[in-house]
């Protein structure tokens, strides 16, 4: 039995005063029957786990170096957000991918350090809009899925989050059939190649503008286990319906 996950992605947004919206989600979800995450800013992490004492909310990172010390300015390792109160790191955004020019096979190297150091990796993948108009979709996500996932992975350290880069941001999103066509596809690459108690027990997001008014259309999708939102994470008054949506889900 999967638990259902509402993740937050506060990308480059936040400020110490921002941690006000944290406290008024956890108060608004004291002791919800799904798991939330918030991945706010790397600079929030320990005051957001400081302000959140007590609360079973979990707090990430946004990325994390594939190595685990060394000369890399400016980066920060997997063991220094683990340090700083994080239990989680998206990876592999496609925001990352463009900017950064990330590719699956980096992503794979940082999950394999982030779950060694003990962080549940939420990796990201989804096609461009171009490549869903000229090639086939499911080609796209499973090279992402097959190169980016790490053999360590289980169903407590891996969450697969499908973001098509055309949806994020856009409000636009893939009709309900698009979402399950690729879950469907994306659960049985993991059975096959990790088995089915393995397999199954990976979670599932979906992201790019999940927002209250589709939220739970969403979570009626087979294989959708929450969400990896964006923009609508940012404000406690947009994110808590959308975990209610879950819940009810
Ligand atoms: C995201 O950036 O991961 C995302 C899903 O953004 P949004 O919800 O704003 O589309």
């Amino acid at each position: 039995m999967r638990r259902k996950l509402a993740a937050g992605n506060w990308k480059m947004n936040g400020l110490n005063a921002t941690l006000a919206e944290l406290s008024a989600l956890a108060a608004e979800h004291p002791d919800t029957g799904v798991d939330l995450l918030i991945c706010p800013p790397a600079t929030l992490i320990a005051p957001a786990r400081a302000a959140l004492a007590g609360s079973p909310l979990q707090i990430g990172g946004q990325d994390c170096h594939a190595e685990t010390s060394g000369a890399y300015t400016g980066d920060l390792s997997a063991m220094m957000l683990r340090d700083a109160g994080a239990s989680a790191v998206i990876l592999g955004h496609s925001e990352r991918r463009a900017s950064h020019r990330e590719t699956s096979e980096e992503v794979r190297l940082k999950a394999n350090t982030a779950q060694a150091a003990g962080l549940m990796s939420v990796v990201c993948l989804g096609e461009s809009r171009f490549q869903r108009e000229a090639t086939n979709t499911l080609d796209i996500i499973g090279a992402q899925l097959s190169l980016s996932v790490p053999d360590s992975s289980t169903g407590e350290n891996l969450v697969v989050a499908y973001e098509p880069v055309w949806a994020i941001g856009s409000g636009l999103t893939p009709t309900p059939e698009q979402i399950g066509e690729v879950h469907t596809f994306m659960r049985a690459r993991l059975e096959h190649r990790f088995g089915p108690g393995i397999g199954r027990s990976v979670r599932l997001l979906y992201g790019g503008s999940v927002k209250a008014e589709n939220a739970a259309e969403i979570f009626a999708i087979p294989d959708v286990d929450g969400a990896l939102v964006g923009g609508a994470s940012l404000k406690a008054s947009d994110f808590s319906p959308i975990i209610e949506a879950l819940e009810a889900a």
